[in-house]
Formats: structure tokens, sequence, C-alpha cells
């Protein structure tokens, strides 16, 4: 997988919405999107109408570059989704939800969820008390998710959990700031997913 060695900001800028890859900035003033919000370069400020297939294919550039997926991880989640029961989309965003790596930035066990994934593969991570360094490990209903005993020494991590406590934490995890654990109530429903995003596109794309 070829890697993006460009800013992030500009994905961001490039969609038009708040992705936010960039930690702590994100949630400050010196965000680009609250400066700029048009696409970066020269033609950036020119009006762009955009119909049919390239609005099908911004959303899933949108939703896969949010959740950190090259094209083949996101696919294949696709296909995973495609399979079960229900509607395709919100079994699309639910699973997305439920990756390993979103849910320890969604409880603010790290800065972004790039450096969710730095730190799983690390192997600072247990769920159930089992190793797990694979960031797109799904959680299911009723997993605790701790930091290794050494882990939950840290400095530096103790101090990155400190400084999230008062950060909004979504309805379908608990979490426990004394054991800096999260315990998964139940799995994430459409309305849980506040990142706008219209998934019935992706899965227009894909079906074609
Ligand atoms: Fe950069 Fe974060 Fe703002 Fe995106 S949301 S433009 S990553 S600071």
């Amino acid at each position: 997988m070829s890697r993006y060695r460009e800013s992030v900001c500009r994905l961001c800028r490039g969609e038009k919405v708040k992705l936010f890859l960039k930690g702590n900035k994100c949630l400050t003033d010196k965000c680009p999107v609250e400066r700029r919000l048009y696409p970066p370069g020269e033609h950036g400020r020119r009006r762009r109408r955009i119909l049919g297939y390239g609005l099908q294919l911004r959303e899933k550039q949108k939703l896969k570059r949010y959740y950190g997926m090259s094209e083949k991880q996101f696919r294949l989640f696709f296909m995973r989704a495609e399979k079960k029961r229900g509607v395709t989309g919100d079994t699309l965003l639910s699973m997305l939800e439920r990756r390993l790596d979103n849910v320890i930035y969604l409880v603010g066990f790290s800065h972004s969820r790039s450096h969710a994934r730095q730190l799983i593969t690390h192997g600072h991570f247990r769920v159930n008390n089992w190793k797990v360094n694979v960031p797109s490990y799904l959680v299911d209903k009723g997993d605790t998710i701790l930091f290794k005993d050494k882990s939950a020494k840290h400095e530096e991590l103790k101090a990155i959990v400190s400084s999230n406590k008062r950060k909004t934490i979504p309805g379908w995890v608990d979490v426990d700031w004394e054991k800096m654990q999260a315990k998964i109530l139940t799995f994430p429903a459409r309305e849980d997913i506040t990142f706008p995003v219209e998934e019935h596109l992706v899965v227009e794309l894909y079906s074609k």
C-alpha cells in the first residue's frame, strides 16, 4: 500500500469536512478547515459541480480517509457488510465504528485514529485480557478494552487518558477512567455515527 505523505489537512480541505486526522489540532481554531473551507491548490476556490459517479466516489473517499483505511481494506469491509443481514450502509458504518483503532480514539485513549493504530500495533492494548495488535479488529458486545499492565503505568499514556476525561463518549461504550478501561455496551446504531456521510452513495458506488 502506498502511503500518503502530504499534509493530512489537505485531505480534509479536499473533502470540505473535518476528518479529525491530527489529534488536538483538529479541535482548535488552527484547523485549516475552520479558516479555508475550499480544496487546496490554485483552482481550489473554483466552483465545481459534482454529480453522479463523482459524488459517490467523494463519499467513499471521505469515509475511507476518516477511518484511515486503504482502498483494499475498505472494499473488504464493504463486502463483509454486504453479506450480513440488514441495510448494507448501516451495517458498513456500524462495522467501521467497531474497529479497535476507532474505539480507542473515541474513548480518548489516543490522540487520533492513526495514533491508536500505532499504539495497537506496538502491543499496548488488551481486549478481554488477550493481546490484540490488529487495528481492524472488530470489538463485540461486552468486550473490555484495557491497556497492558506496563502500558497503564506509562506516564505519557496516562497523560493522554487524563487529558481526554472530558471528551464526549458515545453511548454504546462505557469508560472507567481510573482503571483506564472501556467496555462495549452494545453495537453502534446509525444515529450514533455523527460524521456527515451519505452511506447509500458508497453502496451505490460498489454495487455497479
Ligand atoms: Fe487538519 Fe484536523 Fe483540521 Fe483535518 S480536522 S484540517 S486534520 S486540523
